[in-house]
């Protein structure tokens, strides 16, 4: 007799089929793997709805057409996907992704004009980027000598799979003792980290994230936005490393979290170590937001 599908870690979409997460796979030969030729974006469903799926979507549209990519769904299309894959496996809290893949030229061909787009969704548990003691107590980030790979190579507002100088600055900061890592801009300025952008409460009281050379992570505009109705100045600009040595506060931003504290900068306590006041009222008015019917789709599970 044929067993039932076991959806419970987790669904995937792929070639216009719906799969079990550990039975989901791509072509050996799609460029997506054998290039990083791909685009993606990441929403997350909290409580059973969709956080800002109109802002991931316009976002991973704006990659595509970024990176010459056609995911070959619309929007409509790409949130039916989306849906049924949460619907699937039932979770109340997820990581939804979609992605746009170059997909294979005809054998002989290295022209990508040629090439067959292919498009990709799976939904698994939500993604913390940190555990729940690192959450507490806040973040040691270590600041790498890698530097991010330069706009004018790999435009970092397309969400992209370019991480070997992320992953090897994680490495770097791991093996320091530290939680994460975030890299420079090769000229004094961090700019970002594995999967988040970074802002700090600088020594006037002023929120700066960096502008340059990053995604721009709808956390990020949660948190710039947040901050504006609350009348506290924002400042998106070059962040120099001495600036964040210097704050009052830190955090990062990122979908696999929200806002997630950094106490530590390369092990020295920033301000006095603790947990910062502003931090903890934009951590809470993010997770606030997902109650708020403007930011949040209920997911339909039948
Ligand atoms: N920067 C990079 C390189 C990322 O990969 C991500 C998310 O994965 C972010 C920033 C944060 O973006 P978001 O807040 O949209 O998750």
């Amino acid at each position: 007799m044929p067993t039932l599908a076991d959806y419970s870690q987790g669904a995937a979409f792929v070639r216009g089929q719906y799969l079990p997460i550990a039975e989901a796979a791509i072509p050996i030969t799609d460029w997506g793997f054998l290039r990083s030729d791909a685009t993606y974006d990441v929403v997350t469903v909290w409580d059973g709805a969709f956080f800002r799926l109109d802002a991931h979507l316009e976002r991973f549209a704006r990659s595509c057409e970024s990176f010459r990519l056609d995911p070959g769904l619309s929007c409509a299309q790409i949130t039916q996907v989306l849906e049924e894959c949460v619907r699937l496996c039932g979770l109340r809290n997820a990581y939804v992704e979609m992605i746009a893949t170059r997909g294979q030229p005809p054998w002989g061909s290295r022209d990508p004009r040629q090439a067959v787009n292919q498009f990709y969704a799976f939904a698994v548990p939500y993604v913390w980027i940190a555990n729940e003691a690192q959450r507490a107590q806040g973040l040691n980030l270590v600041v790498s000598d890698v530097q991010r790979i330069p706009a004018s190579s790999v435009d970092p507002r397309a969400k992209n799979y370019h991480w070997n100088d992320l992953t090897m600055g994680l490495l770097g900061a791991l093996d320091a003792g530290g939680d994460t890592v975030v890299l420079t801009d090769g000229l004094g300025n961090v700019v970002e980290g594995p999967g988040f952008n970074l802002f700090c409460l600088n020594a006037h009281g002023v929120l700066v994230t960096p502008a340059q050379g990053v995604l721009e992570g709808i956390t990020r505009r949660t948190v710039i936005e947040i901050a504006q109705a609350a009348g506290w100045p924002v400042e998106q600009r070059t962040l120099p490393v001495a600036e964040l040595r210097g704050a009052r506060e830190a955090f990062v931003t990122s979908s696999g979290g929200g806002v997630l504290p950094v106490t530590q900068v390369d092990g020295q306590a920033v301000a006095t170590g603790l947990v910062g006041l502003v931090t903890q009222k934009l951590l809470d008015t993010y997770w606030a937001w997902h109650r708020d019917p403007r930011y949040s789709r209920a997911v339909v599970y039948g």
